[in-house]
């Protein structure tokens, strides 16, 4: 390609989330050093908000372990895992952070220089993503001797019936029960109601500005998208997500009107489906932008989209929300999505990332793809790799297969 090398385009908000995400890492730890606080871990959809309402400070190890990933540690601390008897096949998230335990280490020391983990009161898990998530934190309740609850989600859900809404509220109402004793006191509905109602707002916010990428020049890639769900994932149910999305939005926005892509001179626009792959977030972004191809959207960030929560209806909308999610929906529902977000952000191919340990978040191996591309038109590739285990990934195969993708764009 002839044309100048072009520049990753900075977003100042970043620094305010680096700002927030570090005070939420120090908050926790010194809770779970305080003997007045109690912290609780949650899976990343997971029922944040009810241990919210108990005055929890929530701690997510999803997220702990996609930074892991990101600081390219996982890879080296997965084998430690996998020696405990948890095999290289399963979760590389759960794999990396066990295996990253057992050997003393945290990326939260270089970040931020927190020692360890927080240890918890309670682990409090929701199926409705994988079975993992449960052998995770079941193997942390037996190490500290905490109580490890949960909920138990149906899976390959076509339409969410109320009988579906029903069995979710239920296992809510009996999970706050199940915490009473622990928090050493009842459910504060006011605090939970105002927890509901600031997730939902934070949803809202990030909703929007996940939208600036339908613009035409788009206002942000996917890989921007991963690193600015932070606060989405770790902060929902507090204001200082509120505001960040809100400043957020403000300064996309003003890229939108002002006609400013996030890769100059667009060309292509792709969806992303699956996991990013946290080991090679820069090295995409760089290589898609040097092919003027811009990833618009994708399934995992609008994964934490939760409209339906209500703070007038708490336990039954949570139930509602954490069911309507997209990795617990059968194919044709999960097709219908795909479809219609790439007729919403305009694409002009999807990739799909088949990450070797996660099949829950992988849809490209039952002819999802094909079945996608006869229904829309759009070209697709799919890249085999894996969210932690860079292991499974290989940087020259990735290349050429996305610049021959990006080359059949261009003829088609
Ligand atoms: S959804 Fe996939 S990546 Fe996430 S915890 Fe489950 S197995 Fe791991």
């Amino acid at each position: 390609m002839s044309e100048q090398k072009a520049q990753v385009k900075r977003i100042s908000a970043a620094k305010t989330m680096k700002k927030i995400m570090a005070e939420h890492f120090h908050r926790v730890d010194e809770a779970s050093r305080d003997p007045g606080k109690k912290v609780a871990w949650c899976t990343s959809v997971g029922p944040a908000e009810l241990l919210q309402g108990f005055g929890f400070e929530v701690y997510y190890p999803e997220n702990h372990a996609a930074m892991l990933g990101a600081t390219r540690k996982a890879t080296d601390y997965i084998p430690y895992a996998n020696a405990a008897g948890y095999s290289p096949d399963i979760c590389s998230y759960l794999t990396a952070d066990v295996g990253a335990y057992l050997q003393g280490y945290t990326p939260l020391q270089d970040a931020y220089g927190i020692q360890s983990v927080p240890k918890p009161d309670v682990l409090v898990y929701n199926t409705n993503q994988c079975r993992d998530v449960q052998d995770w934190f079941m193997w942390y309740g037996r190490h500290w001797n905490v109580p490890c609850l949960g909920i138990e989600t149906h899976r390959n859900v076509g339409p969410v019936s109320e009988a579906h809404v029903d069995s979710i509220t239920r296992q809510l109402q009996h999970l706050a029960e199940q915490l009473e004793p622990i928090a050493g006191h009842k459910l504060d509905m006011d605090l939970f109601r105002q927890s509901v109602g600031l997730s939902r707002r934070c949803s809202e916010l990030w909703e929007q500005v996940l939208l600036t990428g339908s613009a035409r020049p788009s206002a942000l890639t996917f890989f921007d998208g991963t690193i600015h769900m932070g606060p989405a994932v770790v902060l929902r149910g507090l204001p200082v997500a509120v505001e960040y999305y809100q400043q957020l939005l403000a300064e996309l926005q003003q890229r939108v009107e002002s006609g400013e892509g996030a890769i100059e001179g667009e060309r292509h626009r792709l969806y992303w489906e699956g996991m990013p792959v946290w080991g090679r977030l820069r090295a995409l972004g760089e290589l898609f932008l040097s092919l003027r191809t811009c990833v618009v959207a994708s399934t995992y960030c609008n994964s934490w989209i939760f409209n339906q929560l209500d703070p007038d209806d708490p336990f039954r909308s949570m139930a509602r929300a954490y069911t309507e999610l997209f990795i617990v929906r059968s194919d044709p529902v999960k097709e219908d999505y795909i479809a219609d977000m790439c007729q919403r952000y305009q694409v002009d191919g999807i990739v799909y990332h088949d990450a070797k340990t996660c099949p829950n978040n992988t849809n490209s191996r039952y002819a999802m793809p094909q079945r996608l591309e006869q229904r829309t038109g759009k070209p697709y590739l799919i890249l085999s790799g894996d969210l932690n285990d860079l292991r499974c990934w290989s940087d020259e195969q990735a290349r050429t297969s996305i610049e021959a993708f990006v080359e059949q764009l261009e003829q088609g």
